[in-house]
């Protein structure tokens, strides 16, 4: 039989606790609880040590952890979760207790540290994210799903996208019709950016209308079976106003020289710097403000982020967005947004969405 992946994981885990020097971490993210248990549930966090698997609930989810987390031993609290925590720990033996900073509120440490008594409360960073960057077949083929839903929650959105339509109509729009797939639905609100609103790089959808001959920017994503992918694309309304021709030839060429500098061992930073180059190159450096892309998985946001500073080495298995993108205030703004897998020799753009200029023109 093969091994499950929580038992997997909980193994690299451990071992990771031991180079770290810790008896236990307390994990209490809800994607990295998720990951190390199969929970799918919320408020609960996990004790995990080199022999035990301790699953910290309380009472609305104590049977459906007892179904979905087999071979932790269930603990329902009836203190708060830190004080609970804290006693296991105790009980245990802990000595030095991992906590996961970017997870814990200052009040929550602060409980924490005050039910621990003697045992030692270590901050710690990355121990889990950096597991759950690098992803197995079956989680890139749960990728590949949400991005098959994504392509066709895109090709119904493009059926609305006439003069008049609000941008809040067509987020409704997409979002009835993943859930109508029988999905989770949307990984996040999506990007309708109609028009100038397209240099916000994050607009919400609001209730402006479209304009004959507009720009439309769509940032959306799908969450399916627990993942979620990323996708941006900006069409044109009728045909493509000369201004933004070369933009998005601009942002095209970077994304494609982005994709081609990708494979295991490249640093982070190299990629952004093979997408910065030709929009710098075109008078365009201080409009493309924010870092290239980022790992995705079952958060939208996770490791590695790709960005100037970034100093990461790529790895086979990460799976990552290149959104390389050209803002200007007034006018509106151009991202293109595809998620990639690395693979032994370079990159696998697992979506298809079709980004050539000619294919980019709706309502002819
Ligand atoms: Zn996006
Ligand atoms: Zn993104």
């Amino acid at each position: 039989m093969t091994e499950r992946p929580v038992v997997r994981r909980l193994k690299r885990l451990r071992s990771r606790l031991r180079r770290s020097k810790l008896d236990a971490l307390f994990v209490t993210g809800a994607a990295n609880v998720r990951y190390l248990s199969g929970f799918s549930g919320d408020s609960s966090g996990l004790l995990i040590t080199p022999a035990d698997a301790v699953f910290l609930t309380d009472f609305r989810y104590a049977e459906q952890a007892a179904a979905e987390c087999p071979g932790y031993r269930i603990v329902v609290r009836r203190k708060d979760s830190f004080t609970t925590a804290a006693r296991q720990a105790r009980r245990l033996g802990v000595a030095r207790l991992g906590v996961e900073a970017d997870a814990l509120t200052l009040g929550g440490a602060e409980r924490l540290r005050a039910a621990l008594g003697r045992t030692e409360m270590v901050g710690t960073t990355g121990l889990v994210a950096e597991l759950r960057a690098v992803k197995t077949g079956e989680e890139v083929r749960a990728i590949e799903g949400a991005v098959r839903a994504a392509e066709r929650c895109f090709e119904h959105a493009k059926g609305f996208l006439v003069p008049g339509i609000r941008e809040r109509d067509v987020a409704a729009e997409m979002e009835y019709f993943v859930r109508g797939l029988g999905l989770e639905g949307l990984a996040f609100p999506p990007v309708v950016a109609f028009g100038p609103r397209g240099s916000l790089p994050h607009a919400r959808a609001t209730h402006r209308q479209l304009g004959a001959g507009e720009p439309i920017l769509i940032d959306w994503g799908v969450a399916a079976d627990g993942y979620v992918c990323d996708l941006t694309r900006v069409l044109f309304h009728h045909k493509i106003p000369a201004k933004f021709e070369k933009m998005y030839r601009i942002v095209l060429e970077a994304q494609r020289r982005a994709l081609r500098r990708i494979r295991p061992g490249v640093a982070t930073k190299d990629v952004d710097a093979a997408a910065r180059g030709p929009i710098r190159k075109a008078g365009f450096g201080r409009r493309f403000g924010h870092g290239l892309g980022h790992g995705i998985g079952m958060e939208v946001h996770e490791l590695p982020a790709l960005g100037p500073e970034s100093s990461v080495v790529l790895r086979r298995g990460m799976v990552l967005t290149i959104e390389p993108g050209v803002y200007v205030p007034g006018l509106g703004g151009v991202r293109i947004e595809d998620d990639v897998l690395v693979t032994p020799k370079g990159a696998r753009v697992l979506s298809t969405v079709p980004k050539h200029l000619k294919d980019v023109v709706v309502g002819g």
